[in-house]
């Protein structure tokens, strides 16, 4: 490959990167990476780092295993592509759907196909007032979803997310989108036991229930487990709380499991690890490990029953199944499955990714250290008795700990001052040794640089 400062030049040049200050990308130069092997990641200077990430929360198998570029060499020489609209269909589309559906919690049996996530939430959007429209109440529009959700970048999605940032830009978000509270309670719970906090933050959905109407309010949305909003593992009294609400006012739950899916949590899927039950979930990055674009929306027989029985859904997008992406996202599924990837984290190297990791706690700057499954969040604070935040702006300490992990060859993202990391399912003790000692030193280096 061309040397790195010319790799750098062009990228300044001509790539506008995603969610990225381009100026001070510009200054720096983006590392080039080149090469991936399991947790290993390999920049154009030839250094490894340690990706303690996943990439975005999605090679859950590990980076560039050789028998799914096979399986994709393999469908794209017997049919590279073919569509799945009006009334045709394929084998890896088919196979997927039925594998999908076997594994999905509940009578999730029907998946319409997508390439990302974003995509499959706005498939539900569409889905579900389209649904209730079906069922002759075409009142009910509005989905009520959660401060600082990230759902995805499209309008739709984007709209459907809480992130404000988002919503400054281009005019979001569109209507018929309500919000409440996040289960948050390190840093919003106040005074309250973290299961006091998780039903108060609950009831808000009722209250916004009431508020919007009953009979407006189509459907919740929200994630097991908010991922890119800061890893915010709810207390254990918040979901069985929202599932009763849920039922109580007649509303479809939509379980985004984009980042959950797939063994993230110790079980196939985060409604799984928190006995959800779901009317539609959203599935994408470890579907196929990242290894192929690939999204969905997994229904539920009611849903699929009603709206199927009501003629076209006018819906669809070109890549919905393409046959390559189906392809290498069933052989993903076949590794998680004969390797016992999920059951490993559920008993294994989640827990103890989960005692390593809870021993960070015994640093300055660390108030907590919280994992589920492996992913798993610190937050950072400088009075641990206060859970407070810094004085300066929210996220700078988290910023200059990201850089120096980096700094030190550990991919480690921060959300606000919250440090995350969501390792390959196929990390070894030794390599999360590395992790902590990495993550400990990128945490040493940020206390120094806050004394200076
Ligand atoms: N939903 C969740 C929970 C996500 O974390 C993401 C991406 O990070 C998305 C949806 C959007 O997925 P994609 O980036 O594939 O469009």
């Amino acid at each position: 490959h061309p040397s790195t400062t010319d790799l750098q030049a062009q990228d300044a040049a001509h790539h506008m990167h995603p969610f990225t200050d381009e100026a001070a990308l510009a200054q720096k130069g983006a590392r080039v990476i080149v090469k991936g092997e399991g947790v290993w990641l390999t920049d154009s200077d030839g250094r490894r780092m340690l990706d303690g990430m996943s990439g975005l929360w999605c090679v859950n198998i590990g980076h560039c295993r050789a028998e799914l570029a096979e399986v994709a060499a393999a469908q794209m020489r017997d049919l590279a592509f073919s569509n799945t609209f009006f009334q045709t269909s394929h084998p890896p589309a088919i196979a997927l759907a039925a594998k999908l559906a076997e594994l999905a919690p509940g009578n999730l049996n029907h998946v319409f196909y997508s390439s990302s996530g974003s995509e499959a939430n706005d498939t539900n959007i569409r889905l579900v007032r389209h649904y209730w429209a079906c069922r002759g109440k075409p009142q009910k529009q509005v989905i009520i979803s959660r401060k600082n959700a990230y759902h995805g970048s499209t309008v739709g999605s984007a709209s459907l997310g809480g992130m404000a940032a988002m919503h400054a830009q281009g005019a979001l978000p569109i209507p018929g989108i309500a919000r409440i509270g996040q289960p948050h309670w390190y840093r919003e719970g106040g005074n309250m036991t973290p299961e006091d906090f998780g039903k108060a933050r609950a009831r808000e959905l009722e209250e916004a229930i009431h508020r919007i109407g009953p009979d407006s309010v189509a459907a919740f949305i929200a994630e097991p487990v908010q991922g890119a909003g800061g890893v915010i593992i709810p207390p254990d009294s918040y979901w069985p709380e929202i599932t009763a609400i849920c039922e109580a006012h007649d509303l479809l739950l939509i379980v985004d499991e984009v980042i959950t899916g797939f063994g993230r949590t110790g079980n196939w899927f985060g409604s799984q690890t928190f006995d959800l039950k779901p009317d539609i979930m959203t599935i994408a990055k470890g579907l196929s490990s990242g290894y192929m674009p690939i999204g969905g929306s997994m229904i539920s027989d009611e849903i699929a029953d009603v709206v199927g029985q009501a003629g076209d859904f006018a819906h669809g997008y070109t890549y919905s199944g393409h046959p390559v992406a189906a392809a290498v996202a069933l052989a993903n599924l076949e590794i998680l499955e004969t390797e016992n990837l999920i059951p490993r984290v559920r008993n294994h190297i989640g827990p103890y990714l989960g005692r390593t990791w809870e021993g960070l706690e015994d640093h300055p700057l660390v108030g907590r250290a919280e994992t589920c499954g492996l992913m798993a969040a610190l937050a950072l604070t400088p009075d641990k008795a206060r859970r407070a935040a810094f004085a300066a702006d929210e996220g700078v300490v988290g910023e200059i700990c990201r850089d120096r992990a980096f700094a030190n060859d550990l991919v480690m993202r921060h959300v606000g001052d919250r440090m995350i990391i969501a390792p390959p399912l196929t990390i070894t003790e030794e390599e999360v040794d590395e992790l902590i000692r990495r993550a400990c030193k990128a945490l040493d280096e940020t206390h120094a640089i806050l004394r200076q």
